[in-house]
């Protein structure tokens, strides 16, 4: 049962009406991909409502690929699909299902509707059928094939199935009411003919059967007792339950179709076309680019499972659309990483600090604090000489009083070392800073104040000798326009955000990022949340930052009103 503390939402309530009422004894939901892209946040929201029904009502959830458009699917996607629903958490019931599974079961209901005299072989172009259907106040033209003879429409879907025509030449629509106030339900198109190769029926089939007459039917199939689907399929459930209405047997299940508001996300595009397009046009580097709002990408980016899980559980299920602020992705992230991530120095924009009265040669193991979130995650050696490296931005030869870190004169904690002040800059003949030259006080080890005075800025830092380099990549968004999307006249692709990857070659992490294997999670102190990238070779290690630790993006708006 769902958690009693949290009221239910409304599919929540259908379903446990519908185990009260014994009207299902058993819940059975699915997540209905078609195999032409990768998931999305999107879907995920979708796979997390589906498969969590299945788990909080103890049933089950199938995986069925939606494989009827066969120019426009691939087994690339099917697998990748796969792996992203696993990676979310999720097992489906048994085997993965595949509409192509239900061809011939499909066209045996075609015949059986032809012999019913509810469907017709139509010859018209689709130009002609458009231009027949009317608007929603006025009636559509019946066509003029739609009262041929049962056994000539079965000689023709038959001869369609054979593949003497064309593609396009002939299609089977169904007879229901062309003055319908429903334009779905004006005749609508089941089957066209399509020569082409099917990534599973190979070229068994050239006829194929539409969406409207597959996915009532395959759910029908494989028993689904909720049939969850986005806000833009409502118009379709009256064309969905006279599918069901031909064929279905009184002892069987029949399904039903629920509508639910999709994910919308501002500064982000999730259509699949479109995703598809900034892969095809190389405006990103591919489906799991970083800053695709893909499951792929968003995995590379450091997302964790349990991050998006919560996301989509916080923004809920509702009846109306709606658009999200992706800042409350970012916070799931963060919220998770927080909890888990190994912490780590690293200098991602370093300038040398010379610490002048530290003994040369020496080296010091200092601990550093794994994740101050949880304690028995223990501590590590950090190691501590006369060079180290810290952030360009850390010094400002000229500060102001908010100024916390180092200046000329000033004095700054160094995370689990010492204080150091700094007394001297060294510069090229160009005037670029190449050096810090600093005192440490010796009495102030592990970085507590000898007696009482404070400073107020802390700094990580990393030990030049021992300095270990990697390249970071810090993305930005991928739009600069919240509705990216929205424009009417505008491409969505006008609105790219041209700088939203920094790849930085010269950062200098703490040697425990060595051993950093993919799928680690670091906070890089100060820095934000980071993991390695599948890129990464033994020679250089790339690390993504996953998520910046505070919402620079609302500070920097602000800044800018
Ligand atoms: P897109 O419109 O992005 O191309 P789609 O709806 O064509 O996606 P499908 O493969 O048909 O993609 O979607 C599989 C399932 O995921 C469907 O049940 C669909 O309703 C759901 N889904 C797709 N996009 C979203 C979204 N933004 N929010 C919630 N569910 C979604
Ligand atoms: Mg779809």
């Amino acid at each position: 049962m769902a958690d009693e503390k949290k009221s239910l939402n409304f599919i929540e309530q259908i379903i446990e009406d519908d185990l009260a009422t014994g009207k299902h004894t058993e819940i059975l939901t699915r997540f209905p991909p078609e195999p032409n892209g990768y998931l999305h946040i999107g879907h995920a929201k979708s796979i997390v409502l589906n498969f969590g029904l299945g788990l909080s009502y103890n049933g089950k959830t199938n995986l069925r690929f939606d494989d009827t458009n066969p120019v426009k699917e691939d087994v690339e996607y099917v697998d990748s699909i796969m792996e992203d629903v696993r990676w979310l958490g999720y097992t489906w019931a048994g085997e993965p299902h595949y509409a192509s599974d239900y061809f011939e079961q499909l066209y045996a209901w075609a015949e059986m509707l032809i012999t019913k005299g509810l469907a017709y072989v139509e010859e018209q172009t689709s130009e002609e059928i458009a231009a027949q259907k009317g608007t929603p106040t006025r009636p559509g033209i019946e066509s003029p094939y739609r009262n041929r003879s049962v056994s000539e429409n079965l000689d023709l879907f038959r001869r369609m199935r054979a593949g003497e025509f064309r593609d396009g030449e002939k299609t089977l629509r169904a007879k229901i009411d062309m003055a319908s106030p429903n334009m779905l339900l004006r005749d609508p198109l089941l089957y066209r003919i399509k020569h082409a190769n099917h990534h599973r029926t190979g070229d068994k089939w050239c006829i194929y059967p539409m969406y409207d007459f597959t996915h009532g039917q395959s759910d029908y199939i494989e028993g689904i007792t909720h049939s969850i689907c986005t806000l833009e399929f409502e118009n379709h459930r009256p064309l969905y339950d006279w599918c069901l209405d031909q064929l279905v047997e009184p002892d069987r299940v029949r399904p039903r179709q629920i509508e639910f508001a999709r994910l919308n996300l501002n500064y982000t595009v999730m259509s699949k076309r479109k995703l598809l397009q900034l892969v095809q046009e190389g405006v990103v580097s591919g489906w799991d680019d970083p800053r695709m709002p893909t499951i792929s990408g968003l995995r590379r980016r450091g997302y964790t499972p349990e991050s998006l899980r919560n996301f989509a559980q916080r923004v809920g299920i509702a009846k109306r659309d709606n658009v999200i602020d992706v800042s409350l992705l970012e916070f799931s992230v963060r919220e998770h990483l927080n909890q888990i991530a190994q912490r780590v120095m690293v200098v991602i924009d370093p300038v040398k600090v010379v610490i002048t009265n530290y003994p040369e040669g020496k080296t010091e193991e200092l601990d550093a604090v794994n994740n101050p979130e949880d304690a028995s995650a223990g501590t590590h050696k950090v190691p501590f000489s006369r060079e180290i490296y810290i952030e360009r931005e850390d010094f400002r030869e000229v500060a102001d009083k908010k100024f916390y870190r180092l200046q000329p004169g000033g004095e700054v904690r160094l995370r689990y070392a010492y204080f150091i002040k700094c007394e001297h800059v060294v510069k090229d003949s160009a005037g670029n800073i190449t050096e810090l030259h600093c005192t440490y006080d010796p009495a102030s080890k592990g970085g507590n104040s000898p007696d009482g005075r404070k400073v107020k800025g802390t700094l990580h830092w990393v030990s030049a000798q021992h300095a270990y380099d990697i390249e970071v990549r810090q993305y930005d968004r991928l739009f600069s326009d919240p509705e990216p999307d929205g424009h009417d006249d505008r491409d969505f692709k006008d609105f790219l955000n041209h700088d939203s990857l920094e790849i930085l070659t010269n950062c200098k992490a703490e040697p425990f990022l060595k051993d950093a294997v993919i799928a680690d999670r670091f906070q890089f102190e100060r820095k934000g949340y980071f993991c390695l990238d599948k890129d990464s070779t033994d020679v250089k290690k790339i690390f993504n930052r996953t998520v910046s630790l505070k919402d620079s993006w609302a500070k920097m708006e602000q800044k800018e009103v």
